[in-house]
């Protein structure tokens, strides 16, 4: 029997009681504000520093005006941690509300696939009432469950003329992936934007993930500009920082003049015909002078750190202008009353710090991400909060703000009583991290540490054995590892104890490093592309002691 053509005019009037009743109006007929939707915005290796609201030597020189207008409309957090830093892990646990050795996503190896099989807080929202749906990067491998549309780059995804995939298949887009993945997310909300159901819809834009392309609106912006260098861009890994010694992700010997830098004579891969000709118009002369003054030594380094920072931050300037662009459209919609806005990136990253880029490290500019959140009528404007939170936190808040059960095996915590200005008082004072990613081309070692307000201890193991401690208030670039150091016994006794305790908390241990070491290098024996994997640390850095070929 088909119920809708069966309704007397009475039956329906008591169902319209009854959806009244589930939608939240009280018998005095009320209305109870429905569930607030909630815009996640996420970018892909958006340092901190690259963000005006934060300030820092670059904010002036680079502001970004539409994020800063998340931090003054709502709250920007100072200390947001991640669990392990480096794309798809970051993603994974900010889904499952899990680290990385309970939801299996360790690394980004090529072959690593997101169990979609698992549970995440985007299914929980379902359960709950939400329409989720995902647009742009998700790189998580998979087909993506717990979205009722999802629309997303293949894996990296490409700056220009990006390829897609929906549920009917993969095509192409002409054009720029951050404007292309602002416009498929406004036209989504225009879509939605009257219905009674609430949203959850995550925006992850690709910049500003290496290769740094600007786009053909920012091509250039700041090649007038001289950005200040950072206090540690030549860094020379003293200060018994064995594991830093190791490292291969310098701007002067990893970082590539043609792929990296743009200065080739090679055209650029997967631009059309007039992108291409606004591109050389811009990288050109710059190749010319490049070539004519031909620096070397300590100049080469200040020409290519110069060269990183003015493309980053032209990648980071679309990324804004996409913010404003959501944000206006809230605002034009009405949608803005009721709808959270949180803008993250997946993981902190090195603008030039330690001569860095990149990012995987435990020290702070790769540990710590953006985070700032609006909230009409909820958060307080332009607050600034100190507590340390967590990318495992992210699920769990969205569902608390929901008003969904969170599941009991999520490992985070809702932040929701924070974004009311109530920092519950036992609120974490540490933070665990462990990243994995070992061998592999930045040679960084595995690692896994904890961070408190005033220090950090971290062990790095593998094929080395390695504790750092560093005193944050002392030394907050993180140059000098203070393990052995006489005057902190204490200080090192009290922070191997609360990281016993937070790993047996988190159920991490030993041996499931151990396990996770194995199932590796199983996985990397396959890869013929990775032959080098194979040698020690030692053996690896030795390869990359002269600059790289360029
Ligand atoms: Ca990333």
């Amino acid at each position: 029997m088909n119920l809708k053509l069966n309704l007397s005019k009475n039956s329906l009037t008591g169902l319209i009681g009854v959806a009244a009743t589930i939608l939240g109006c009280s018998h005095t007929d009320k209305p109870v504000a429905k569930q607030p939707n909630i815009i996640f915005i996420m970018s892909d290796d958006h340092a901190y520093q690259a963000i005006s609201a934060y300030g820092g030597p670059l904010a002036k020189l680079a502001p970004t005006p539409n994020i800063d207008r998340i931090a003054s409309d709502g709250m920007i957090f100072n200390r947001c941690m991640v669990t392990n830093s480096i794309c798809g892990p970051s993603r994974a646990t900010i889904l499952s509300g899990k680290y990385s050795h309970v939801n299996g996503f360790i690394d980004n190896t090529a072959d690593a696939k997101f169990d979609f099989t698992q549970n995440t807080f985007a299914k929980e929202l379902q359960k709950t009432g939400y329409r989720t749906a995902v647009i742009g990067k998700l790189h998580l491998g998979g087909v993506p469950t717990g979205f009722d549309y999802y629309d997303i780059l293949p894996g990296q995804g490409r700056y220009y003329n990006p390829q897609f995939i929906n549920p009917q298949g993969q095509y192409e887009v002409e054009g720029y992936a951050t404007e292309v993945i602002t416009d498929k997310t406004v036209k989504w909300l225009s879509e939605v934007k009257d219905s009674k159901q609430p949203f959850m819809v995550m925006m992850w834009h690709k910049a500003p993930h290496r290769s740094w392309e600007p786009g053909p609106n920012e091509l250039g912006m700041y090649e007038d500009v001289t950005f200040p260098e950072p206090p540690t861009l030549f860094d020379d890994y003293s200060g018994a920082r064995e594991a830093a010694a190791l490292n291969n992700m310098t701007i002067a010997n990893t970082m590539t003049m043609d792929r990296d830098l743009k200065m080739s004579d090679k055209p650029r891969f997967g631009l059309n015909e007039k992108q291409l000709e606004k591109w050389n118009a811009v990288y050109g002369p710059i190749y010319e002078k490049y070539k004519k003054t031909n620096p070397t030594g300590d100049d080469l380094v200040r020409f290519k750190y110069q060269r990183y920072v003015r493309d980053y931050l032209a990648c980071v300037a679309a990324v804004d202008k996409s913010v404003g662009k959501v944000l206006d459209y809230l605002k034009e919609s009405g949608l803005d009353k009721n709808t959270i806005v949180v803008y993250s990136s997946d993981q902190g990253f090195y603008l030039g710090e330690h001569g860095w880029f990149d990012k995987r490290w435990m020290y702070k500019e790769s540990l710590n991400t953006p985070l700032l959140i609006s909230w009409p009528g909820v958060i307080k404007p332009g607050t600034v909060n100190n507590d340390i939170v967590s990318n495992l936190d992210f699920g769990e808040t969205f569902l608390d703000i929901a008003g969904a059960k969170i599941p009991e095996d999520m490992q985070g915590r809702s932040m929701l009583p924070i974004l009311k200005g109530q920092t519950p008082s036992d609120w974490r004072k540490a933070h665990y991290y462990h990243y994995y990613e070992h061998p592999s081309e930045h040679n960084v070692m595995r690692h896994y540490g904890i961070t408190t307000d005033k220090y950090k201890l971290i062990h790095f193991y593998y094929d080395i054995d390695e504790w750092e401690l560093y005193d944050l208030e002392k030394d907050p670039m993180e140059m000098k590892n203070v393990y052995n150091d006489q005057a902190y016994t204490e200080v090192r006794q009290d922070l191997h104890k609360q990281l016993d305790n937070l790993r047996i908390q988190y159920h991490d241990s030993d041996s499931l490093s151990k396990k996770f070491i194995d199932e590796y290098n199983e996985k990397v024996k396959k890869n013929p592309r990775i032959e080098y994997w194979k040698l020690s640390a030692k053996d690896m850095q030795k390869l990359f002691t002269q600059p790289a070929k360029q």
